[in-house]
């Protein structure tokens, strides 16, 4: 008998779950609006035209060789990563107090952050918003700190509950980790606004909490780099403390090479550089040192001003055709007098929207339509096309009616 006999079939994730269901499914209509990754307007995965040219400069450069990374990455690609988050002038990097250090895209980062934290910061509890993305319960409960949750999404408006979340952070514990996603909330597509971001920073700083920010979307919520950018720079701007994992995933399209950054903003240079030295301590045992592809095509774009702007132009063709989307199934859902308000559709933002379909409502589409989602209701819209939008239309009509 084999000695792990007794192990039990684990569940299939819950995201990555809802394409192993799409796979087994035989119908031609059927369409996967699970996963958050990029298509066409053909349905095809996307390489940017701007990482083909970047991988082809790698490949004719003889001079470059296999060697192992440092323990931190590459130096090159973590201070262009710092550059990107924080803005080309910011005083913190000027001042020399943002370590950065490249991770396993964006779940590594926050994996590598969160073990930091519970090494080395005194308050173990970090705060997430209800709901948030289904890994960082998991990502942050395995790096030893303990999990609480603040209000996020209202049902009722579905927008954000911002007196929920003013009076669930206003209560926690003074100096408690606090997870913010930078734009694009997933999965509701529901932000703070401008103001409301200033609202919380003022609060979390008089009450000593520790913004702890995920950038998975940078430039994909709006189109710009910058724009998504705002809501860090704002509390990098008052001269504290936080953290900030990067994922180039979505607005690089480099999903599986799993590049991203951890920066971490300190207060002066000295305490920036002893934070590196552990977070070498962190990493070392846990992956030695990251993966050298992906980074150096993020660097090769991210050095060059013309590549750089190549990028923003094809970043902001992804978010355009995104936000095109969602008036594209707004319109239809207004053209079959679907009962219900639809404005979240347009008013939401990023890779997804929450549409507010109930459990039964996505296993009838699943079951009828053929279409893939995950049971909370979300959807991607960059897996949706003009060709695939009137069967969703169909789906979600039939469904609520
Ligand atoms: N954080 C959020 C909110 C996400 O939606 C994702 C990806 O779906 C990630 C982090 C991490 O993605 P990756 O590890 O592929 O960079």
């Amino acid at each position: 008998d084999s000695v792990f006999a007794s192990v039990v079939q684990a569940p299939e994730d819950p995201i990555l779950g809802v394409t192993v269901a799409y796979n087994k499914d035989q119908s031609p209509v059927k369409l996967n609006l699970g996963v958050g990754a990029y298509r066409t307007e053909e349905g095809k995965p996307l390489v940017l035209n701007v990482v083909r040219k970047a991988e082809q400069m790698l490949v004719n450069d003889q001079s470059r060789v296999k060697e192992y990374l440092p323990i931190t990455g590459l130096a090159d690609f973590n201070k262009l990563s710092a550059k990107l988050i924080f803005g080309a002038n910011s005083p913190a990097i000027q001042e020399n107090r943002v370590t950065t250090v490249q991770c396993l895209s964006g779940t590594g980062s926050l994996r590598v952050g969160a073990e930091f934290l519970a090494r080395h910061y005194h308050e173990k509890t970090i705060y997430i918003p209800q709901p948030t993305w289904g890994n960082h319960p998991k990502v942050f409960t395995l790096a030893g700190l303990s999990v609480k949750s603040y209000r996020y999404y209202d049902p009722s408006t579905r927008g954000l509950d911002f007196s929920g979340l003013l009076e669930d952070l206003g209560s926690a514990p003074s100096g408690a980790i606090v997870l913010l996603h930078a734009c694009a909330h997933n999965p509701t597509g529901v932000d703070p606004t401008s103001d409301q971001w200033e609202q919380i920073r003022q609060l979390m700083r008089s009450k000593g909490l520790l913004p702890f920010f995920d950038s998975a979307y940078q430039g994909f919520a709006s189109g710009n780099l910058d724009a998504d950018a705002e809501s860090i720079r704002l509390f990098v701007a008052d001269g504290g403390e936080c953290l900030a994992a990067q994922s180039y995933a979505k607005n690089m399209g480099l999903y599986g090479e799993r590049v991203g950054a951890l920066s971490i903003v300190c207060k002066t240079a000295d305490v920036a550089t002893r934070v590196e030295s552990q977070l070498k301590l962190v990493i070392r045992p846990m992956f030695s040192n990251p993966p050298i592809h992906g980074a150096s095509i993020v660097a090769t774009i991210l050095k060059d001003g013309d590549m750089y702007t190549e990028w923003s132009v094809e970043l902001k063709a992804m978010a355009d055709r995104i936000i095109s989307m969602r008036q594209q199934l707004y319109d239809a859902l207004c053209a079959r007098g679907t009962p219900g308000d639809w404005s979240h559709i347009i008013k939401q933002i990023g890779m997804f929207t929450f549409t507010g379909l109930n459990t039964n409502q996505v296993a009838f589409m699943t079951k009828e339509y053929h279409i893939y989602m995950t049971s909370d209701g979300r959807i991607s819209m960059a897996g949706l096309s003009s060709k695939t939008v009137p069967h969703l239309a169909d789906a979600i009509h039939a469904a609520v009616t």
